[in-house]
């Protein structure tokens, strides 16, 4: 049985003390120490930064089972009061990794004097998840190749679904999405005189109106992905009335069902903004930022997902469309043979995810931990 309170307190003290992505020296410090007392069979370290994993073998050859949860935090400025709230301005775990964190670890306790039968199961511990660069930094890391696994799985807890109550699908769970950013370059010349220059001002009008209709457009066209794109920033010359402005810079993000239709959008992005800079003698460029790949769930993975729901008795949901938020997870379940993510309810009235004031639901330790068990236990068994 789980000692509950225990993986509280673990939880509460990651939360107190958070780090941003790539700078996870202590939380990947303070996970070693606390697993350091399970003996796992075999432990690495600087996994894609600083990404550390534990692998727990079984006597029998069998399947390779990676269950990953996520080191880093937010830069938010935390809005509770509690006594664990984060002790580091402007750093928060928004996102509940801290909660993942601590279910992981339990499941690390368990495996401690229960070891499967065949296979082995691996505790994979990932950098840099807000950014999206932790995943994909730790399955190219050489050391990674060691711990290529057949079944891949993960939580995110989720606001707005009944606590403890499990959301999964087959194909894409996560979106893709990515940021990108359209610098143009034109020519400054004296307010009272901007036929001298070469304002973007124009083309800059025109890009966010295209972005705008760019979904409808595509769907027009016969896209069946769905997608979404949201222009979060735009910036056009200076703040001086003596001046007619040179540059400007248009950010959005873009949103969609598959890598596939990710393409799409980025390929159409690209090509109307050209034509539009071109039309009014600007220089274009363009640069990403926060690129997420779609997180793919197999139709194994997903009924494994299921059966683990039935054998606990959680509650669950088949859900009829993805999530829209990213994740890099996808990174793991592209490497593996089957995978799933899952959501896992954390409450129907609580702050949402990357708000400053959420908190992670406690509750959902001892309920993930037991999910992941059934899930080992169904692909590598306990005597
Ligand atoms: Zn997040
Ligand atoms: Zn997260």
């Amino acid at each position: 049985m789980l000692d509950h309170p225990q993986f509280t307190q673990l939880r509460k003290n990651l939360h107190q003390h958070p780090e941003l992505s790539h700078q996870e020296r202590q939380t990947a410090q303070r996970i070693l120490e606390v697993f350091e007392k399970f003996a796992a069979d075999e432990v690495h370290t600087q996994l894609g930064g600083h990404g550390v994993a534990f692998v727990f073998n079984g006597k029998q050859p069998g399947p390779s089972t990676l269950i990953r949860c996520e080191l880093d935090a937010l830069p938010i400025q935390e809005q509770n009061t509690f006594a664990h709230r984060s002790v580091t301005d402007g750093v928060s775990h928004k996102c509940g990794h801290d909660g993942h964190m601590a279910i992981i670890t339990a499941l690390g306790a368990t495996l401690a004097t229960r070891r499967p039968v065949s296979g082995r199961v691996i505790l994979c511990f990932q950098p840099a998840e807000e950014t999206g660069a932790g995943a994909i930094d730790m399955v190219n890391d050489a050391k990674f190749n060691a711990l290529k696994p057949d079944y891949a799985f993960a939580l995110h807890n989720y606001p707005g679904l009944k606590l403890g109550s499990v959301a999964v699908r087959a194909g894409t769970f996560n979106c893709a999405s990515r940021g990108i950013i359209i610098k143009l370059k034109g020519k400054t010349s004296h307010a009272a005189h901007p036929e001298d220059g070469v304002s973007p001002a124009t083309a800059m009008c025109q890009i966010i109106e295209q972005l705008n209709q760019l979904p409808q457009q595509l769907a027009a066209q016969g896209v069946k992905d769905k997608l979404w794109v949201t222009v979060i920033h735009a910036r056009l010359g200076e703040v001086a009335f003596g001046t007619a402005p040179g540059e400007a810079v248009v950010m959005a993000t873009l949103r969609s069902e598959t890598n596939q239709a990710m393409d799409t959008l980025v390929e159409m992005t690209q090509a109307f903004s050209r034509h539009y800079a071109e039309q009014a003698g600007l220089e274009i460029e363009f640069s990403f930022a926060d690129v997420f790949q779609a997180s793919v769930n197999s139709q194994e993975g997903c009924d494994r997902v299921v059966e683990a729901c039935r054998n606990t008795s959680t509650e669950f949901t088949l859900m009829e469309e993805p999530m829209r938020w990213s994740e890099d997870f996808g990174q793991f379940t592209a490497v593996a043979r089957q995978g799933a993510m899952f959501a896992l309810g954390a409450g129907v009235d609580t702050p949402q995810l990357h708000n400053p004031d959420y908190d992670f639901a406690d509750q959902l330790i001892p309920i993930g931990h037991d999910l992941f068990l059934d899930l080992i236990k169904q692909i590598n068994h306990f005597e």
